[in-house]
């Protein structure tokens, strides 16, 4: 990948795994991480010396990082998840005060996956049972992944619902299917990067979606072009499909 060699990133939540999967990224694509932060860490002091502010920490910190990195005008990209929706929506129009790249999913195949979940609800509809199942690592520490509620908010947008639509798993005597609701349901186990399955149910057939990650390297990778993409852009709130060019 050719990410312009001079590019300086600042990486918070550095010790983790997806924040070495972006050093080794970085270093295989010639940029420099000039500030490591992870919990504990002077946030501030470190986000000086960087272009860029990537961030793959906890939801609990989003809050700070946004707030620094528009203090010190960085432009930022951000992958962590598990925001509440109320709190994501005020997180995000804070954001947008800097160039701000914000994705559940920084891979190039997801993307795909959420163009294709788009024009497969718009073509089938309310007559085919829609439900999303996801399985990620058991270390995951939220749920559904930040890929599924991408993947929701498409379908309900699609459908024109809201999120009183959604089942998060079903147990007990829940009754008949309605043709409204959207289940979703989340699998934890092993060392699993990250499935995704969208599945619409119809008289007669089923129709399944999936993508697969195998290797977190596929959303470093997207990150740091995400990262080169956003220097130099307005202050505003962009995604991977703006990076991509899929607009
Ligand atoms: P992890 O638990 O391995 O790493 C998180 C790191 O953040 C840890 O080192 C932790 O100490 C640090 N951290 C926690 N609070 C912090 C704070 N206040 N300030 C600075 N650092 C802090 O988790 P992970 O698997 O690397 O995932 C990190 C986040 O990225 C999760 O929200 C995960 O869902 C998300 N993720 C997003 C994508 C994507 O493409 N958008 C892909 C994979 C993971």
């Amino acid at each position: 990948m050719s990410t312009k060699p001079n590019l300086r990133l600042v990486l918070v939540g550095a010790r983790g795994r997806m924040g070495q999967a972006v050093a080794t990224a970085a270093a295989a694509a010639g940029a420099t991480v000039v500030a490591s932060l992870d919990d504990g860490d002077n946030l501030a002091a470190g986000m000086a010396a960087g272009d860029v502010v990537i961030d793959f920490s906890s939801h609990a910190a989003t809050a700070e990082v946004i707030r620094l990195a528009v203090a010190a005008r960085k432009p930022l990209v951000i992958g962590t998840t598990g925001h509440p929706a109320a709190e994501k929506k005020r997180l995000l129009a804070k954001a947008a005060k800097v160039p701000c790249v914000w994705a559940g999913n920084f891979s190039v195949g997801v993307n795909l996956l959420f163009a294709l979940t788009r024009r497969a609800t718009k073509i089938l509809g309310a007559e085919y049972d829609t439900e999303v199942v996801e399985m990620h690592h058991r270390l995951k520490k939220d749920a559904p992944s930040g890929t599924a509620a991408r993947l929701l908010e498409i379908i309900l947008e699609e459908r024109k619902l809201t999120a009183a639509a959604l089942r998060h798993g079903r147990s007990g005597i829940t009754g008949a299917r309605t043709a409204t609701e959207v289940g979703v349901h989340a699998l934890r186990g092993g060392d699993v990067v990250g499935d995704h399955t969208v599945m619409f149910a119809g008289p007669g057939e089923r129709i399944e979606l999936t993508h697969k990650a195998s290797d977190r390297g596929i959303f470093a990778r997207g990150a740091l072009r995400a990262a080169r993409w956003v220097v130099g852009q307005q202050p505003g709130l962009y995604d991977m499909q703006d990076v991509l060019g899929l607009k």
